[in-house]
C-alpha cells in the first residue's frame, strides 16, 4: 500500500534574495519604518508602492497581520461598538475576530455548496448592516458582479479578506479590488512569507489617511509612499486614534523579492491544484468543488464534499487517508480543532442556527497544498484519497 511522506505543513524556504534584503536590514539596524537616515526610503514604503501597482490600487499600508488589516479597515470605513458587520459563516477565526476586536457583532451569512458566500441569504440580510466583511476562505471567489450590484443598492461597504486571494482575480481585476478595501495577509501558509504581516489597500484617500494613523504612523504619515496626500490628513490626524499595528522594515524586506515572484509561484500551485483535481474527480461519493469562470484562482488549498456521508464514516475516510500519511481537515465537527472552527463554535459572537451551511459544512473536507509538494506528489495523494474514499464509501 501506497504511502505519502511529505509534510503538510512544510512551506518553501525563504528565497535567497529575500534572506539577503532582510540581512542588509538588521545590518543597518532601522527596523522601524520610520527610522531612515537621510533620504533613505524604508523597505516597509517601498512595499506598499510595489504591492499598490501589483493590484492596481492608488493606495496601500502595510500592517502587523492580516485580522489588524481587517480590524483596521473596518475601523477606517466607521464601524462603531454595537454595530452589525455581515459577513461569512464559513471562515476562518480571524474574520469574526476583526468584528469582534472593534466591538461589533458579526451577522452570519450562508455558504452554499460552491464554498462561496450564498447571495440569496445575503440579499434577505443587507438591511440589517452597513458593512460586509466577506471572505474569500480557501480562494473561492462568489460572483463578484452580482454581489457588488447588490451591496451598492444598499448602501453597504465591502472590505473583502483576501488571506486566500493574493495573486488571484475575478474577471482579470485582482481579487480585493471590487470593494472598498482589500486586506491581505503575509503570514506563513498564505502566498507570501514574512512569519506575520498584512496589507491593506484602498482607491479612497479617508479611509487611507484614517488606516494609517490607526496603524500608528503618529505624524510621520508623509514617509507613506503609497499613501494619499498631506492635506486628507488636516481633520483625520486629530480624531484618528494610534491603535499601533505597523510592519517593520524587516518584514518588508523578505515580503518585496517574494511579490515579484507571486505570478510565477501561482503558477506552480495551481498546477498542483489541477492535478489534485483530476486524480480525485469521478471518485464515487466525492464531489470536486467546480471553479466559476470569472475566477483566476490560487490553488494553494483544495476542497472537496462528502456529501450526504454520515459523520462516523467521514471520520473512518479521514482516518485511513492518514494512516495513509494524508491529513485532511474536516469542518464539520463539533469541535474546533487546529485552524479549523466553524460560525457556531465563535460563541462571543451569538448566531442564528444556519441549516444550509451546517448541511455543506458536514461534508467539507480542506486540504493544504504546500509548494514544497512535486507533482508526483499531487498524483500520489489524489490516488489515496480516491483509494481510501471510495473504499468507505463503498460499504453498506
Ligand atoms: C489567515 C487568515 C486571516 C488573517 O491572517 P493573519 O495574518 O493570520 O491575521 C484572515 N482570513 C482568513 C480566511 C485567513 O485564513
Amino acid at each position: 500500500m501506497e504511502v505519502f511522506k511529505g509534510s503538510f505543513t512544510q512551506q518553501e524556504p525563504i528565497p535567497d534574495d529575500a534572506i539577503d534584503a532582510a540581512v542588509a536590514v538588521m545590518r543597518h539596524g532601522r527596523l522601524h519604518r520610520y527610522n531612515t537616515a537621510g533620504d533613505e526610503i524604508a523597505e516597509t514604503a517601498l512595499l506598499e508602492q510595489e504591492f499598490a501597482a501589483l493590484v492596481g490600487a492608488k493606495y496601500c499600508l502595510a500592517v502587523a497581520s492580516g485580522g489588524y488589516a481587517m480590524a483596521t479597515a473596518l475601523r477606517a470605513v466607521g464601524v462603531k461598538p454595537g454595530d452589525k458587520v455581515l459577513s461569512n459563516a464559513f471562515t476562518l477565526a480571524p474574520v469574526p475576530g476583526a468584528i469582534a476586536a472593534v466591538g461589533a457583532e458579526p451577522v452570519f451569512v450562508d455558504v452554499t455548496d460552491g464554498l462561496v458566500i450564498d447571495l440569496d441569504d445575503l440579499a434577505g440580510k443587507l438591511d440589517q448592516a452597513k458593512v460586509l466583511l466577506l471572505s474569500h476562505m480557501r480562494g473561492h471567489i462568489c460572483d463578484m458582479d452580482a454581489l457588488m450590484a447588490m451591496c451598492d443598492a444598499a448602501g453597504v461597504t465591502v472590505i473583502e479578506d483576501c488571506a486566500h486571494t493574493m495573486g488571484a482575480a475575478w474577471n482579470g481585476v485582482a481579487s480585493g479590488r471590487q470593494g472598498a478595501i482589500g486586506c491581505y495577509s503575509c503570514q506563513t501558509y498564505k502566498h507570501v512569507n514574512a512569519g506575520e504581516g498584512g496589507l491593506l489597500v484602498t482607491d479612497d484617500a479617508e479611509m487611507a489617511a484614517r488606516a494609517i494613523m490607526l496603524s500608528g504612523s503618529y505624524m510621520l504619515y508623509e514617509k507613506h509612499l503609497a499613501g494619499p496626500p498631506p492635506e486628507t490628513f488636516d481633520r483625520i490626524k486629530y480624531e484618528t486614534p494610534n491603535i499601533s499595528g505597523r510592519m517593520d522594515n524587516l518584514r518588508a524586506a523578505l515580503l518585496r523579492p517574494q511579490l515579484r515572484k507571486l505570478e510565477a509561484q501561482v503558477a506552480r500551485w495551481n498546477e498542483r491544484y489541477f492535478t489534485l483535481e483530476a486524480g480525485m474527480r469521478h471518485t464515487p461519493g466525492l464531489t470536486v468543488i467546480e471553479r466559476a469562470a470569472g475566477e483566476s484562482i490560487v490553488g494553494s488549498s483544495i476542497q472537496f464534499l462528502l456529501q450526504g456521508w454520515a459523520a462516523d464514516k467521514v471520520r473512518d475516510a479521514l482516518r485511513r487517508c492518514l494512516a495513509r500519511g494524508v491529513e485532511l481537515k474536516w469542518f464539520g465537527a463539533a469541535e474546533p480543532l487546529g485552524f479549523t472552527s466553524r460560525y457556531d463554535s465563535w460563541r462571543y459572537a451569538p448566531s442564528d442556527p444556519l441549516p444550509k451551511s451546517d448541511a455543506v459544512l458536514a461534508g467539507l473536507i480542506d486540504m493544504r497544498v504546500p509548494l514544497t509538494f512535486s507533482i508526483d506528489d499531487c498524483t500520489l495523494i489524489a490516488r489515496i484519497i480516491r483509494e481510501e474514499v471510495s473504499a468507505v464509501y463503498q460499504q453498506a
